[in-house]
Parts: C-alpha cells; structure tokens; sequence
C-alpha cells in the first residue's frame, strides 16, 4: 500500500491489473475483474448474462441481501427456492422446479453458504439443460472453489467478497471469475461508465490521452491500486489463513461432536470455512435460538446470527408475498444457528473459551427426558 501512495497513481492502475492475473491464477479462471465490492460483482454478472428488466433471477431466501438487490438494481425480480434440510444451500430439486415451472428465470445463483460449496455438479447440468446461466454467489467461497478443484469451471460466473469479514479483504472490494471473454470484456466496460478506455490506458498510452467514447450506461465500480495493493497481499497469505480457519474448525466440531442439542456444521469437499455455524436442536433445550445466542453474548463471546432470510426482512417479504411457511428449510436452520467467533489466529484459549461457554449453557438448559 506505500508502494502505490509513493507512486502517485491511486485509483485503478497496474496493481489491480497484477491483482486480477494473480487471483485468476489461483482461482484457474480464463478471466477475473476487479470490482469494488460482491454487490456491484453481482449486478455487473449478471448484466453480462442480460439479467435486466422482463427477466428474473433464481436464489435462496438463506443469503445476505445483496443476491436479491444486485439482480433488483437491474430491474430483475427474484423468484426464491428453499434450501436443503440438512445444509444453507439452494437445493437442486427445488432449482428444477422453478426452472420448469418460469420460463423468465435467465440466471441460477447459488450461494456457498459459510464456504460450504454447493451441489455444483447438480445445479451446472440444470442450467445446462435449462439453458440458463449459473452465477455463484462466491462471497463466502475463497479459496473453496480452487481447493474441491471446481476452480469456478462448473459455474459460468462466480463473484468474491473482498469485504472486511470475508475470508481475504480489501475492506471493500471484490472479484468476478468469468469463463466468457466478450462478456468478461463487456464487464470491463460497464464497471467504468461504458467507457470504452480504461483511465490507465489513457495515461499509459501514446494515442490522445483526453480522448473516449461512452458506448453503453454503464456504472463506477472499480477497485482502487490501493485496495488492489493489499489485495495482493492478502492473496499471498490466503492459504495460511485457510488452514488456520481450518484448525479452528476442526477442534470445534471434535469438542462438540457428541451432543445431541447440538448439530455441526454441514461440511463438503472444498469448504473454505468463512463461517462456523453451529445450530442448537431447540427441541432439545428449554431455551430457543435468541435465548441461548443472548446468554453467549452476556459470557462475553461475540457471536452473531447468519443470515436472516429475505422472508423476515420486510422489503422482499412484501415485494414477493413471502412466507416463511413456504421455505421450511430455510425457517428451520434460521432458528437454531449460531455464528461463533472464528477467525485464523483465534489463541487456544480463545477457542476453549468458546466451546467451554456453548457446553455450559446447553448443559444448563437440557429439557428433562
Ligand atoms: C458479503 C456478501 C455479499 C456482498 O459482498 P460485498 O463485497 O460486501 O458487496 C454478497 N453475498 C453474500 C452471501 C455475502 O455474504
């Protein structure tokens, strides 16, 4: 980063153009665009795929909200299908049904909830059948994609979050993995105002610096050298934080494992491990969700919930009439997940301290058998 503020150039320049190379050779993806953040990824994607008004996306209620808003800043609207019973993802059933039932669907988006990867096999032959693109919500995915081998090449586009919780970051930013070159080259084009020459390139090149033309309405998401700086940074250290998050998650799940109000993760060939949600079995325990996540908090543990279905917010439940009734996957793991604190240099002690406050508090509301 004082590289760049000693260079002068701070916005977009040769480091996010190093950035991109970089990631796109760890990710294998033929193409890979910096952005300022998952959300514009999304929208830029999905513009790519002609995702636009008249059209509509498919994704899961169990998302951060901006699956749903980058397609609706398009003019798209969302059609939701619920998750499987046993993990966060989109289930591929429900993927079919939607598909065969609304001709307007023009793009699959699944999300890797906590890193834990999607069925993509499933959900890459659907849109193949279906003829309908598949964009993966990445945001949780890095580096998990690259480590099951998928390497991106089963969806045809994937965005990552560089946000400042994810798993490597910029403090904003983001990165879109894009198999096409002429739509990688039209997302190039509308994350700088459909300008038709990269700012570095008229202040690299021999030709009439100040000249350009606007070939299309296009948006101002690119992400700044500075950030691109660190960016490269963060990337060179992306293995050691895998295996450290990775470390965490294990002793979790071995000093958990067990009991019976309490279940693990879901956890599949690639995880990245952004997050480590544990879920309490509320039948088992005189306390729900809010309760016992309270009683972690009052301990001291800075815990939180992911992610609050787009059917409790008010928004997208008005908008597409939705009931949690209609998603009973999605309302079921809402109500019995927990987010722990978990990040790569977390002390034993800190992880003890973690487990030791979860088992007391269960152990102190069993239901009598
Ligand atoms: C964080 C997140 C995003 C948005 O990422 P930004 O870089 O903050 O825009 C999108 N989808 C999911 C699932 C996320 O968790």
């Amino acid at each position: 980063m004082i590289r760049v503020l000693r260079s002068g150039w701070l916005t977009t320049g040769k480091e996010a153009i190093a950035f991109e190379k970089e990631f796109a050779e760890y990710t294998g993806s033929p193409h890979s665009l910096a952005v300022n953040s998952a959300s514009s990824g999304l929208m830029l994607a999905m513009d790519a795929f002609g995702i636009g008004a008249g059209t509509k996306i498919l994704t899961t209620p169990y998302t951060f909200v901006s699956t749903a808003t980058s397609a609706r800043h398009l003019g798209a609207e969302i059609v939701y299908a619920d998750i499987e019973g046993d993990s966060y993802n989109i289930d591929p059933e429900g993927i079919e049904q939607a598909l065969s039932a609304d001709p307007d669907i023009r793009a699959i988006v699944p999300v890797h909830i906590a890193g834990n990867v999607c069925k993509m096999d499933e959900i890459a032959s659907l849109g193949t059948q279906y003829g309908v693109p598949v964009i993966e919500d990445a945001a949780h995915a890095f580096p998990a994609l690259t480590r099951s081998g998928y390497a991106g090449t089963l969806a045809d586009a994937g965005v990552y979050s560089f946000y400042a919780t994810k798993t490597i970051t910029t403090g904003e930013g983001g990165m879109i993995n894009i198999k096409d070159g002429e739509r990688a080259q039209r997302i190039s084009l509308m994350r700088s105002h459909g300008i038709n020459r990269t700012i570095w390139d008229r202040y690299t090149s021999k030709t009439a610096s100040w000249e350009y033309d606007v070939v299309a309405e296009g948006w101002k998401c690119n992400l700044p050298d500075i950030l691109a700086a660190i960016g490269r940074e963060q990337l060179k250290k992306a293995d050691d934080f895998f295996r450290k998050r990775k470390a965490v998650a294990e002793f979790y799940t071995r000093e958990f494992a067990g009991r019976d109000w309490l279940e693990l993760p879901p956890d599949g060939p690639g995880n990245a491990w952004h997050l480590y949600l544990l879920r309490i079995v509320p039948e088992k325990l005189t306390i729900g969700r809010d309760e016992f996540a309270e009683k972690l908090q009052e301990a001291g543990l800075g815990i939180s919930v992911h992610f609050i279905p787009h059917f409790e917010m008010t928004y997208f439940r008005q908008r597409y009439g939705l009931d949690r009734k209609d998603f009973p996957n999605a309302a079921k793991q809402y109500d019995a997940t927990i987010s722990l604190p978990f990040w790569p240099d977390m002390s034993a002690e800190q992880q003890e301290r973690v487990v030791r406050t979860v088992l007391e508090t269960g152990d102190a509301h069993l239901k009598r058998r």
